[in-house]
C-alpha cells in the first residue's frame, strides 16, 4: 500500500507532528501498518522532510526505497524478508541459500541481537537511526526481551516503530514502552477508490500486467475483506480477482446446498475465516442488522431462518475449527466437514 492511500497520509502527518522515540502502530491486518511504519521511518531519515513526509528525492529516501539504508534496520521474520526483498544478514542468507534450514516465520532472537548491536554502532549517514519491527507479535518472549533494554534506553538518536496486527499478543513491557497509535479504518468509498487505482498500477506475481478487475469485482473483494483494502489488493495481485469475486458471491448459497466445491480454492484456515464471515452476516440479518461481508442478494433466502441455537452451535464449531485449521489432519476431510456443518446450520428444517 503506497501512501497514495489518503487515510495513511493523514495518519503520517499526524504522527510526524508528535514527539516520541518509540511508536506502536496497532490494528487488524490489511490497514497498512507496515506501509505507514515505513513512511514514518523514511520521513525521520530524510534529508529534507516536510510536514507531509519524506521528500522522496534525496539520497536517504533513495536508499530506503532500494532497501539499503545503513541507518534503517527492518526486523521481520526471514520468510517475510525474502518475500518483500529486505536484506538478511550474511550468515542467515548463507544458511538459507545452502538450504540448511527453512526461512523462519518468527522473528528470531539472533536477528534481534543484530539490531541491538546496530543501534550501538556509529551512525553512517545522518543523525538518526530507525528500527522498524513488523509484525511485532512474531517476536517470542526471548526475542522481545532482547530488544527491551534498547527500547527502554535507546543509545543516542535511535527511534523505534513497531507495527502489529495483534497488539494483545505483545509483552506488556513492550507495549508500555511505546506510544500507541490505533490504525484508522478507511471509509468504504476511499478504500474502493484506492483499490481501483492500486489494481490498475499493479503487476501480477509473474510481472505480467494483470487483467483489470471490474469495479463490481473490486467491491465484492473489499466486502469479503471486511473493508481492509490491502487484504483485497492481495487477491487482485495474485490474479484471482474475478475468480475470487465470483466464488465469494456464490459461497453462501453453495454452503446452504452443501456444495463443498465452493471451498475448492480455499486453504482450510481461509475456509474457516470465510464461514465465520458468513455466520456473522446470517446472525446480523437475523437480528435486523446489515450484513458486512456479503451482498444481501447473495445470502440464502427464505423462512424459517436458522435458529439462534443453530447459529450459536455453528459459531462454536467454527472457533474450534480455527484452532486446528493451520495444521489440519486432512485438508479435504476438513473442508467436507465444514461444508456439512454449514449446511446444517443454514437449513433449520434439517436435524443439527
Ligand atoms: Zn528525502
Amino acid at each position: 500500500m503506497s501512501l497514495s492511500a489518503p487515510w495513511l497520509q493523514t495518519q503520517l502527518e499526524s504522527l510526524l507532528q508528535q514527539r516520541g522515540h518509540a511508536w506502536l502502530l496497532a490494528g487488524p491486518s490489511g490497514l497498512g501498518q507496515f506501509e505507514l511504519a515505513l513512511a514514518l521511518a523514511r520521513a525521520w531519515l530524510c534529508e529534507a522532510p516536510t510536514a507531509q513526509g519524506a521528500c522522496g528525492t534525496c539520497g536517504s529516501c533513495h536508499a530506503v526505497d532500494v532497501h539499503t539504508h545503513a541507518d534503517l534496520a527492518v526486523l521481520m521474520p526471514e520468510q517475510m524478508a525474502l518475500e518483500f526483498g529486505w536484506p538478511l544478514d550474511e550468515k542467515t542468507q548463507d544458511e538459507l541459500d545452502s538450504k540448511k534450514r527453512k526461512p523462519s516465520k518468527e522473528i528470531k532472537v539472533d536477528a534481534a541481537r543484530n539490531v541491538v548491536s546496530f543501534t550501538q554502532f556509529t551512525r553512517s549517514r545522518g543523525t538518526t537511526k530507525v528500527v522498524l519491527v513488523f509484525p511485532a507479535e512474531r517476536m517470542n518472549g526471548i526475542t522481545a526481551n532482547t530488544l527491551l533494554k534498547t527500547l527502554e534506553e535507546p543509545p543516542g538518536e535511535v527511534r523505534f516503530i513497531l507495527a502489529t496486527e495483534a497488539a494483545r499478543q505483545l509483552l506488556p513491557t513492550i507495549r508500555s514502552r511505546c506510544l500507541s497509535h490505533g490504525m484508522a479504518w478507511p471509509n468504504f468509498n476511499d478504500a474502493l477508490a484506492w483499490l481501483q487505482a492500486a489494481s490498475l498500477a499493479g503487476q501480477g506475481s509473474d510481472k505480467k500486467p494483470l487483467k483489470a478487475a471490474t469495479p463490481a469485482e473490486l467491491k465484492t473483494l473489499l466486502d469479503a475483506a471486511g473493508g481492509r483494502p490491502a487484504d483485497a489488493l492481495a487477491w487482485v495481485l495474485n490474479g484471482q480477482a474475478a475468480a475470487r469475486a465470483q466464488g465469494w458471491q456464490a459461497l453462501p448459497k453453495a454452503m446452504a446446498r452443501g456444495d463443498v466445491s465452493a471451498l475448492g480454492d480455499f486453504q482450510p484456515s481461509e475456509a474457516v475465516e470465510a464461514l465465520q464471515k458468513l455466520c456473522h452476516d446470517v446472525w446480523a440479518i437475523k437480528v435486523g442488522g446489515q450484513p458486512r461481508f456479503f451482498d444481501p442478494a447473495d445470502l440464502p433466502k427464505g423462512a424459517p431462518q436458522p435458529s439462534a441455537l443453530a447459529l450459536t452451535t455453528w459459531t462454536r464449531e467454527l472457533l474450534a475449527s480455527a484452532r486446528t485449521a493451520e495444521h489440519p489432519f486432512n485438508a479435504g476431510l476438513m473442508l467436507e466437514s465444514l461444508t456439512s456443518r454449514a449446511k446444517a446450520a443454514l437449513n433449520p428444517q434439517q436435524p443439527i
